[in-house]
């Protein structure tokens, strides 16, 4: 198995029928680099920028920002890189920065909701994503995203920015595609008209999940709640995928689920365009490609999702093709 991996480092992520996929890696700071490198991923699918914020005494300048964003995109150029702004609330919380007291904190004040309000934190950002852009191939993704007025929003102020930044004669890259995070489930319902509107979608299945289910992500008294193969929850992820592809947009996954073995092939058989994971699942979930095709993944992804009734249904389905 070991030599076996060895040869996927450098190799793409092809299955049985010659179907190329996307397997990306997810990162925290620019540090996870060299776990992404290390296993070959083919791109870095999800950077999570809040860690910037949280291993920060006070909030991150433009120029702090623009260097840790640059070393990325530097690194993995010509290879695409997704950075999500900023996701603070919910759980995660900055000592400078006092968040209200709320009785719902994942239902509260938090990733692009602060974003949007609180729009000289958003700028500064955005600043800093414009003009890391010149030096890679930069897609940048808006996190907690539940109406199609909010990714409006988001795109005008980046708008303005990126032409504020082009008046001073600052080089930016002509070509950042902008996507969204589909974790709430309003927004997979409306996924076709938000395709209409976005670059791509990368599906965040751990938030996807928990507002799909009720379910608390981490309360261990729900945890059998949670429940990644249940049928509604891929019902859903099918829809954001073919509503992606309807409109020419491509569909990733950037939750836990993408480099779940059990999900993986149900996946390939929806057709996901890119899976990214720990770095650390990149070379496993490729070699689990190798031995799928995708015209008879695409039939088992069909009975996931017509004529299962549970979650234990399609975890059943997938283990009985012994891969
Ligand atoms: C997700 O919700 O699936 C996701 C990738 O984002 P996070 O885990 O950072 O909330
Ligand atoms: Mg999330």
């Amino acid at each position: 198995q070991k030599a076996e991996w060895a040869t996927l480092k450098t190799a793409a992520s092809v299955t049985a029928d010659g179907k190329h996929f996307e397997v990306s890696a997810n990162i925290g700071t620019p540090k996870d680099l060299d776990g992404v490198l290390a296993n070959g991923a083919e791109g870095v699918g999800l950077y999570r920028t809040e860690f910037l914020y949280m291993d920060s005494a006070e909030l991150p300048t433009e120029d702090d920002q623009f260097k840790a964003y640059k070393q990325v995109l530097e690194t993995m150029n010509p290879k695409p890189v997704v950075v999500r702004t900023m996701d603070i609330g919910g759980d995660k919380h900055l000592p400078y920065l006092p968040l209200p007291e709320e009785q719902n904190p994942f239902l509260g004040y938090r990733a692009i909701r602060i974003s949007l309000d609180r729009q000289d934190i958003f700028r500064t950002q955005l600043r800093a994503l414009l003009r890391a852009s010149a030096f890679g191939n930069l897609r940048i993704m808006f996190p907690m995203i539940a109406t199609i007025q909010e990714f409006e929003q988001a795109k005008q102020v980046f708008l303005e920015e990126k032409d504020k930044l082009i008046k001073d004669g600052v080089k930016v890259s002509d070509s950042i595609q902008l996507g969204i995070m589909i974790e709430i489930p309003a927004a997979a319902v409306l996924a076709d008209q938000f395709a209409k509107r976005v670059d791509f979608f990368s599906i965040g299945t751990n938030d996807l999940i928990q507002y799909s289910m009720a379910a608390d992500r981490g309360n261990e008294h729900v945890s059998y709640l949670y429940q990644p193969y249940n049928p509604s929850i891929l019902r859903l992820v099918k829809h954001v995928i073919d509503s992606a592809h309807k409109e020419g947009k491509w569909a990733g996954m950037c939750g836990e689920a993408a480099g779940d073995p059990i999900m993986v092939p149900l996946l390939v058989g929806m057709g996901l365009d890119e899976f990214s994971m720990s770095a650390t699942s990149v070379l496993k979930v490729r070699s689990l490609m190798k031995k799928l095709s995708t015209t008879e993944m695409a039939k088992l992804s069909e009975r996931a999702i017509t004529e299962s009734i549970s979650n234990d249904d399609n975890k059943k389905l997938v283990e009985a093709l012994n891969l």
